[in-house]
C-alpha cells in the first residue's frame, strides 16, 4: 500500500480522553511525514506503535495551540533519544523563531539539525518533491493563516505485460521505451503502449484540509484525491459558531468532497460538544456517501 495513514488525534481545541487534538503521520511511498503535532502527540505516536525517530518531514497547518503545541515536545524527545538526521519543518511564518527561541531560553542544544521552510501561498503551490512524491500546499480559511496539503505520488512506470514481450519479441530496447510510456515504432508498424504494458496506475493522493471555513476553490486544488480529510468541527445545527470560529459543518465537508470528486472521506476535529460522531456522519452522507469519521488510532490503507 503506497498510503499508510494513522490519525494520532481526532479532537479539536483541548485534549480530552480517549481523543487527542490534531496529529496525523502519513507514509507516502515509505516517506514518512507528520502532520500537525498538537499537544500529546509524541505519546500518541508511541500508543499507536509509530516509530518517531523515522520521521524525516513535519507539516504544520497554523499556528494554534492545537496544532503544534506538541512540536517541543517531540524534538526534544527526538534529540534525547540521540537522533542524528537532520528534521525538515514545513510551516507558517513564525513557527521557526517560536521554536528556536523556547529551546535558547532553555538552553537546550539538541543533538540534530531542524531545516525550517515557510509556507505562504495565495494559490496551490508545490512545497516539496523527489523522484517519487510531490507535496503542494494551499490556502484555508481560518482565523489565523492557516494551509492545506495534497501528497501524491509521482507517475509510476507502467508494468509490462510478460505475455507481450513473448509475442512480439520485445528487444530490450523497446522494453526500456515502453517503461517510460512510449509507443512501440517498428517497420511493421506501431505497438501503441498499453498494448504492451499494463497501462500507467493512477497516482495516489492524500488531501490534508483542517481549521477552515469552507473554501470554494478547493475542490479544484484537490481534484479527484484518493482520500480526502476535511475537517468537521460542528453540525449545520451550528452553522453561525463555525462561520464565527472559522470552522466547517459536516455538510461543508461533505460538499468539498462531492465536488472535488475523491474517492474516500474522513472527517475530524469534533467539537467536544458532541458525545458522538453520529449526527456529523449522518449530515456527510447525505451529501457524499463513502465517508467516516476518524478515531484516535484509526489506519488508513490506499
Ligand atoms: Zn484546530
Ligand atoms: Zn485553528
Amino acid at each position: 500500500m503506497p498510503i499508510n495513514l494513522t490519525i494520532l488525534g481526532s479532537g479539536s481545541a483541548v485534549p480530552i480522553l480517549g481523543r487527542g487534538v490534531t496529529s496525523q503521520h502519513l507514509n507516502i511511498n515509505e516517506r514518512r511525514i507528520l502532520i500537525d503535532c498538537g499537544e500529546g502527540t509524541q505519546l500518541q505516536l508511541r500508543r499507536f506503535k509509530v516509530k518517531f525517530q523515522r520521521i524525516q518531514f513535519i507539516f504544520i497547518s497554523h499556528l494554534h495551540g492545537d496544532h503544534f503545541l506538541g512540536l517541543f515536545g517531540l524534538v526534544s524527545s527526538m534529540s534525547l533519544l540521540g537522533r542524528t538526521k537532520n528534521l525538515r519543518i514545513f510551516g507558517p511564518e513564525g513557527l521557526e523563531e517560536i521554536v528556536r527561541h523556547q529551546f535558547k531560553l532553555s538552553q537546550v542544544y539538541l543533538s540534530y539539525e531542524l531545516e525550517f521552510e515557510v509556507i505562504d501561498c495565495k494559490e496551490k503551490a508545490l512545497v516539496f518533491e523527489d523522484n517519487s512524491i510531490e507535496i503542494y500546499a494551499f490556502p484555508l480559511k481560518h482565523r489565523v493563516k492557516c494551509h492545506g496539503f495534497l501528497f501524491q505520488e509521482k507517475p509510476r512506470p507502467p508494468k509490462m505485460n510478460k505475455d507481450k514481450i513473448k509475442e512480439y519479441s520485445l528487444t530490450l530496447e523497446e522494453i526500456l521505451a515502453a517503461r517510460k510510456g512510449e509507443d512501440i515504432i517498428r517497420e511493421t508498424g506501431t505497438l501503441l503502449n498499453n498494448e504492451v504494458t499494463h497501462g500507467i496506475e493512477k497516482c495516489l493522493s492524500y488531501a490534508y484540509c483542517t481549521d477552515t471555513r469552507f473554501v470554494a476553490k478547493l475542490p479544484k486544488w484537490i481534484e479527484g484525491a484518493s482520500l480526502l480529510y476535511h475537517e468537521a468541527t460542528f453540525t449545520k445545527a451550528h452553522t453561525d459558531r463555525a462561520k464565527a470560529t472559522g470552522h466547517s459543518t459536516a455538510e461543508d465537508a461533505a460538499t468539498i468532497a462531492k465536488e472535488a470528486n475523491v474517492e474516500q472521506l474522513i472527517l475530524g476535529h469534533f467539537s467536544t460538544r458532541y458525545k458522538d460522531t453520529e449526527g456529523l456522519l449522518d449530515e456527510a452522507k447525505a451529501v457524499f456517501k463513502n465517508v467516516k469519521c476518524v478515531e484516535d488510532g484509526d489506519v488508513y490503507l490506499v
